[in-house]
């Protein structure tokens, strides 16, 4: 479970729901736990480095930029290096990027940036962080698959449910198409890795955050991130090999594709 996983690895740490699961998994009691909380510029992180004080046992600063392949290798490289022999239990890809374009603004650039960051970063996580998973699942006396062994939680969100488009197109506070494509393929990709890992005993789950009042969210979402946050840790604690490749909000309701 989430409340009892010990090597976890939060990416977009220095702001919004990743610095609230951050906080939240810190101050959960867990002896022995190392939060790898990864951000593009921990120099300029100081919330994140404020609650690092607080906890300097627990939280390890990493810098990471998801959208660039030779951060992703170098953070492996420093995360396994603290790691030593243990495997990492939990990889949660919530770093995310939303331009709030429609089809006639949107440029490639827009596309091209939010592929990167919403699909191609949480797929490269996965793939460099694969062997620590690996560890962590095949030293687990643990049966079936939980948050607590190896898992992957990749953050996704209700705008990219296809079915939903004609009730949330223009919801949003705008548009959002770019946002959109990208995190239906992440959802595409985290159940291909459900299915491609089964056998390995490693969970792959997508969860919705709900609409939070975040930078990304804005002033008009429906709830803050620690009630978000404390949703998501509650529904990852609930997690087994049933929801492996499953899609949920915060809740732990299922969500259409
Ligand atoms: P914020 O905009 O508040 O934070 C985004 C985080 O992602 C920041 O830490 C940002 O870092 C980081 N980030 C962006 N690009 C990169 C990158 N290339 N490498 C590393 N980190 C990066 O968003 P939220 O906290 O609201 O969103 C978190 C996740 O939740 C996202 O995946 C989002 O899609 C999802 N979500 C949010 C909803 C909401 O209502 N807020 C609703 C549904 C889903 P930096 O400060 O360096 O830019």
């Amino acid at each position: 479970m989430a409340g009892k996983a010990c090597n976890i690895l939060v990416t977009g740490a220095n702001r919004g729901l990743g610095l609230e699961l951050v906080k939240q998994l810190a101050e959960a009691s867990c002896p022995g736990r190392r939060i790898f909380a990864c951000c593009r510029e921990p120099s300029k992180a100081q919330n994140l480095e404020e609650l690092a004080k607080k906890h300097p046992e627990v939280i390890h600063i990493i810098r990471l930029d998801v959208g660039d392949l030779a951060s992703i290798l170098e953070s492996a490289k420093q995360v396994g290096s603290i790691l030593g022999e243990d495997g990492l239990n939990l990889l949660v890809n919530n770093a995310g990027l939303a331009y709030r374009s429609n089809m006639k603004e949107t440029v490639p650039k827009e596309m091209q940036d939010t592929f990167n960051t919403n699909i191609m970063g949480p797929m490269m996580m996965t793939k460099e962080f694969l062997p620590y998973l690996q560890k962590a699942a095949q030293s687990s006396a643990e049966a079936g698959m939980s948050c607590s062994k190896a898992a992957v939680i990749n953050i996704s969100t209700l705008l990219g449910c296809i079915e939903k488009v004609p009730q949330t197109y223009g919801f949003f506070p705008v548009l959002a198409l770019p946002y959109r494509i990208s995190k239906a393929g992440l959802n595409m990709l985290t159940v291909c890795n459900a299915e491609e890992f089964k056998e390995e005993g490693i969970l792959f789950t997508l969860l919705h955050p709900g609409w939070v009042r975040t930078d990304m969210g804005g002033p008009d979402g429906e709830i803050d991130a620690p009630d978000s946050v404390s949703g998501m840790l509650r529904v990852m604690d609930t997690l087994t090999e049933k929801h492996s490749g499953a899609f949920l909000d915060y809740n732990g309701q299922p969500l259409p594709w």
